[in-house]
């Protein structure tokens, strides 16, 4: 590896970071100057120029202003106390105020010497007031660098901020870092040269210095523009590299569709196939028998039907002799997944077996030999599948369900089941913007289910607030009495949320009373509860024995109950938009019709209405994931957290920067495409780089 002078050089080093600042820079994960330069500001403030007082109104944002303190005074006492300066600009006056540090700032600023003032002004009447502001003299203001700029400003984590470790701080060291170490020793290159030339983008040096230090508005630019570019190319580029190399990988053949998928096809199918699970299905078959390992992303809205297609292309590879599995991210949705496919293939004779975490000892002594001796055909399961103790003779087929849960780790683990890589196919029901799917996706081939099943009727979807909650209520007695089921799911996003849980209980307590036995049967599930309980309530609700489901979100993924046709959700504006989707997706899975009501509070945000907006407005998948990337940044959309994709951003915005992202696409793919493994002498920079981002991404892979 190229000496590197930043990531070599550790931030005690650098001279403008004081002794108390290394341990929480580091505890951050800001270990070297480099990582510094790579805090990219939030925001700027504007510094470019200097007001008069008499220029100051309602509408102004933030404002510096030169002058002398004219007079102090301080009024009131105990917590009720507060220091005003009476501030002159040579025309006018304006007021500051204080209401804390007063001690200091008496002793510290005096009347009759120039200072420049910083701050948010407030206006009453007609005048100024600019509280707590930052106070400059012409001397201390020149080495802050920040006269005649765009301001850079910090967002920094509470945990730092609560330890005295403010965006000034941050501002500061890096300024220090930029106007010694770096005015010393220019940062290096870290994209080609041709590159840099090619697509005529700032140097690495210059737009570090920028970003943090605008020259001015369009250097600011084309700053971004260089960093943002670099970060997305660098995904791209590896998703490029990794889907050259899967295309390369030899695969098993599947090279028939025999007696078992033709039988099930012409006897057995519950339900005619839509054409688009039938072209997919062409799709994977025909990935299968190339004799390259497929990898395959199967996308298609809540209840398109992927599940069927699963079941279809695992009997493809039962004819061609393998063993074939499928991995779900709860165990409720396995045991579901294994009861529907149990149901519909042990009329043919094949052995279908589930392995799950809570999975008896006992049962588990016996299965895994019938898994290694071939016995078992087709296994269903969750993580637990991914155990080294779980061989297989032959797998042929891995297939991951709702691939949004699990990481590119897992996906990897499961590859290496077999002497030869299976074959993977991986489906998602939460449907993500083209953007994100490139760079979260992008080494994966992608099959769309684009068709929903026939006689489906749109969910239809009312926003109620909470003090309709009894009117809502009667709405739901209307269904049961007319034979359908209805969920009610309560936010518990953190299972260990006291607040939440207990929400959950009372709100539990009060439907007992509003719909009691033995009328009506409510049945609980959350993730505080032992699986075999989890359990015994789903099947109470999947048989019918009990109308009501009370739910958290373990029944967000996959859940399926047909005669369910009311998804209530309670507080709803603490769910995501794709999150609030993939709930709605549980009804609306028959041929009746379904209804969703997102109830929230009387009081919301203008945004908060926006989202219940949209959820009224449409029941398609992508659109809502359009919105929700628009909505709330990409580092928010679920499943982007969870997939150890990690991909939060440091600077580009998969919602706005689509432009660089597919000018860094074209790059990347123009690149792997002549030389795939990097070897080129000019491309070395380019191999180095990628090594050292997948380091990185571990050590925070091991954090979390
Ligand atoms: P998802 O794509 O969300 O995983 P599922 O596989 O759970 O959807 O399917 C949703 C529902 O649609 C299930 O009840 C399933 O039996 C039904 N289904 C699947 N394919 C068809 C089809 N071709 N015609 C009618 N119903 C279907
Ligand atoms: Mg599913």
């Amino acid at each position: 590896m190229a000496q590197n002078f930043y990531k070599d050089t550790p931030v005690q080093d650098l001279p403008g970071v004081k002794a108390w600042c290394v341990p929480i820079l580091e505890d951050e994960g800001i270990e070297t100057a480099h990582d510094l330069l790579h805090q990219f500001p939030s925001k700027y403030i504007d510094r470019s120029r200097m007001y008069k007082i008499k220029e100051i109104n309602g509408a102004s944002q933030y404002i510096q202003v030169s002058g002398k303190i004219t007079h102090m005074a301080i009024t009131g006492t105990g917590r009720g106390q507060r220091l005003t300066a009476k501030f002159f600009d040579g025309e006018s006056y304006m007021d500051l105020v204080w209401f804390q540090a007063i001690d200091y700032i008496v002793r510290t600023y005096h009347e009759n010497v120039t200072y420049i003032v910083f701050g948010k002004p407030t206006i009453f009447g007609n005048k100024v007031q600019l509280a707590h502001p930052e106070i400059d003299t012409p001397t201390s203001i020149m080495k802050k660098k920040v006269m005649g700029v765009q301001q850079s400003h910090y967002s920094i984590p509470e945990k730092m901020k609560r330890k005295k470790f403010t965006s000034a701080t941050m501002r500061s060291i890096i300024v220090e870092e930029l106007e010694g170490t770096v005015k010393r020793n220019p940062i290096p290159e870290n994209l080609p040269q041709y590159l840099v030339d090619g697509l005529k983008l700032m140097s690495n040096h210059d737009a570090l210095v920028n970003i943090h230090l605008p020259g001015n508005d369009r250097l600011l630019a084309e700053a971004k523009y260089r960093l943002k570019f670099e970060e997305l190319f660098y995904l791209q580029l590896k998703a490029q590299r990794a889907y050259k190399r899967n295309k390369g990988f030899v695969g098993n053949v599947f090279n028939t569709i025999g007696d078992i998928f033709n039988t099930f096809y012409s006897k057995h199918l519950p339900f005619p196939l839509t054409g688009a699970q039938k072209r997919v299905i062409k799709e994977i078959y025909n990935d299968c028998r190339s004799g390259k390992q497929m990898n395959r992303l199967l996308q298609g809205d809540v209840g398109s039907g992927k599940t069927l297609v699963a079941t279809m292309c695992m009997l493809i590879a039962l004819d061609n002799g393998y063993q074939a599995c499928l991995m779900v991210p709860t165990e409720i949705l396995a045991n579901q997944h294994f009861e529907t496919i149990y149901q519909q293939l042990s009329p043919l004779g094949i052995n279908v077996a589930l392995l799950t975490g809570s999975t008896k000892q006992a049962t588990r002594k016996k299965l895994l030999p019938m898994l290694a001796s071939g016995e078992i055909n087709i296994v269903i399961g969750t993580h637990a599948l991914l155990e080294d103790s779980v061989k297989f003779k032959r797998l042929g087929l891995a297939i991951i369900d709702e691939q949004h849960r699990f990481g590119v780790a897992q996906r990897a683990k499961l590859q290496a089941k077999n002497a030869l890589p299976p074959h993977v196919l991986v489906m998602t029901a939460t449907p993500i913007p083209r953007t994100l799917a490139m760079t979260m996706y992008g080494d994966l081939e992608v099959s769309t289910i684009d068709e929903m099943p026939p006689g489906r009727k749109p969910v239809m979807t009312y926003h109620q607030f909470d003090t309709n909650r009894y009117q809502v209520y009667d709405f739901l007695k209307r269904e049961i009495a007319k034979g359908r089921q209805v969920y009610i799911v309560y936010p518990l996003i953190d299972e260990n949320e006291k607040l939440d849980y207990q929400s959950l209980m009372s709100g539990y307590e009060q439907l007992l009373h509003v719909f009691p036995k033995p009328q009506y049967n409510i049945s609980m599930v959350h993730g505080r509860m032992k699986a075999a309980e989890k359990d015994s309530q789903m099947q109470d609700f999947a048989s019918g024995r009990s109308q009501i489901l009370v739910a958290t979100t373990v029944i967000e993924v996959g859940v399926n109950v047909p005669n369910a046709s009311v998804m209530l959700i309670e507080s709803a504006e603490r769910f995501g938009l794709s999150q609030l989707h993939q709930l709605r997706g549980r009804v609306g899975r028959g041929a009746d019709q379904s209804y969703c009501v997102l109830m929230t509070d009387t009081e919301i945000s203008k945004t908060i209405q926006t989202r219940m907006d949209i959820m009224v407005g449409s029941t398609n998948g992508f659109d809502i994931a359009e919105w929700d990337l628009r909505l709330r940044g990409e580092g928010d959309i679920e499943g982007t957290q969870q997939s150890g994709t990690a991909l939060k951003m440091k600077i580009a915005d998969l919602s706005t920067d689509t432009q660089i992202l597919h000018r860094a696409h074209d790059a990347a793919v123009k690149i792997i495409e002549a030389d795939p493994e990097l070897n080129a002498p000019a491309n070395a920079i380019l191999f180095e780089e990628l090594e050292e981002r997948a380091k990185a991404e571990e050590n925070w892979g091991n954090i979390s």
